[in-house]
């Protein structure tokens, strides 16, 4: 029951977001922006897990044919600052981190379609080809051949099972977001403890399935269509780190940033994101201070256009790439704010 319940709202879903229909239920989608979120792009070379190109693709092409307007980061951005309208139809492209899949597998893609993405980089990986804790436990727990094990969270334990690979995906996402109420001190002392338990070492650099990509690469790919923000530079937790350390990261971020490229968009992307645990408003105001123009969140959300500039445009929320394109389709359309509206909490 629960496939057929689930084909026949997926059917509805495909009738609700026809042409005819989303013309018009279009004011219902005016004042609203989607931003899509993508991470790693899948390489079965490296066993890099990720959205396929074909998913991708599929989406750009979707957005084509059905007269949707891919916008910049830019864009968004003035359009929200002097209350000015979009395009209709407007949906915006982000990628976080800077890996070599995305700019060797993604990047061309989005150049290809003409479609604007603005990449944000933790400037740390490309510098001296650092990655982050949140990808080391990744690395440890997916290396991990015991069943289960228990991961030290400061005084306590959380056990994670790891059994299969859907648990594993899941104690990963366990692990983070307990790590992320640590401090660094702690989160070394829990990875230390975790690499142990394992028995495999964390490499200094990172290994070739967490490759990053290069700031050559970066400087080649960048055009009207691909552009690069700031990430931070280690990607790490900024309300867990005091002011002083909060602001290197952004600020340094953002410099190395304009040292390497042409013409970086000044708008930060905060690390992990939630808005109220992985950053808080001390740190909006630290971006405010940096001079950047705004800072999107990772919380799941449209951008409106209509909202007031503060505090708003400096935690954007996004939507992460939806796994499936009937959900992609949805996010797109009038559907998914029609029912935030008629529906609200009903996510
Ligand atoms: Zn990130």
């Amino acid at each position: 029951m629960p496939l057929l319940r689930k084909a026949l709202s997926d059917f509805g879903i495909h009738l609700l977001t026809s042409r005819t229909l989303s013309w018009v239920m279009q004011p219902l989608r005016s004042q609203v922006v989607p931003v899509f979120m993508l991470h790693r792009m899948e390489d079965a070379s490296r066993a890099v897990p990720g959205h396929s190109v074909d998913s991708l693709e599929r989406a750009l092409q979707y957005l084509k044919d059905h007269d949707y307007n891919v916008v910049s980061v830019r864009e968004l951005v003035v359009a929200l600052q002097n209350h000015q309208p979009l395009p209709k139809r407007a949906v915006a492209f982000t990628m976080d981190d800077g890996f070599y899949d995305q700019a060797s597998m993604a990047l061309p893609l989005f150049e290809h379609y003409q479609a604007p993405v603005t990449v944000f980089l933790a400037t740390d990986m490309l510098d001296h080809q650092k990655w982050s804790w949140d990808y080391q436990v990744e690395y440890l727990l997916n290396k991990a051949n015991a069943g289960s094990l228990e991961l030290k969270i400061g005084s306590e334990v959380l056990p994670l099972m790891l059994g299969s690979r859907a648990e594993k995906r899941l104690s990963i996402r366990q692990a983070r977001a307990a790590l992320k109420s640590l401090n660094l001190e702690q989160v070394a002392d829990s990875m230390g403890d975790l690499a142990l338990k394992v028995g495999v070492d964390v490499p200094e650099f990172a290994p070739p399935s967490y490759q990053p990509m290069t700031w050559g690469q970066a400087a080649r790919l960048e055009s009207n269509v691909v552009e690069f923000g700031p990430h931070s530079r280690q990607h790490l937790i900024l309300s867990q780190l005091p002011e002083d350390e909060a602001e290197a990261e952004i600020r340094q971020s953002w410099a190395t940033l304009c040292e390497h490229l042409k013409h970086p968009v000044p708008v930060f992307c905060y690390p992990n994101g939630r808005f109220g645990k992985d950053f808080t408003q001390r740190d909006q105001k630290l971006v405010q201070r940096a001079g950047l123009q705004a800072a999107f969140s990772a919380d799941p959300g449209y951008v409106n256009l209509g909202a007031s500039v503060e505090p708003g445009l400096f935690a954007m929320k996004r939507f992460a790439f939806p796994e499936r394109f009937v959900d992609f389709k949805q996010y797109c359309s009038w559907l998914e704010n029609g029912k935030e509206k008629f529906f609200p909490g009903r996510r």
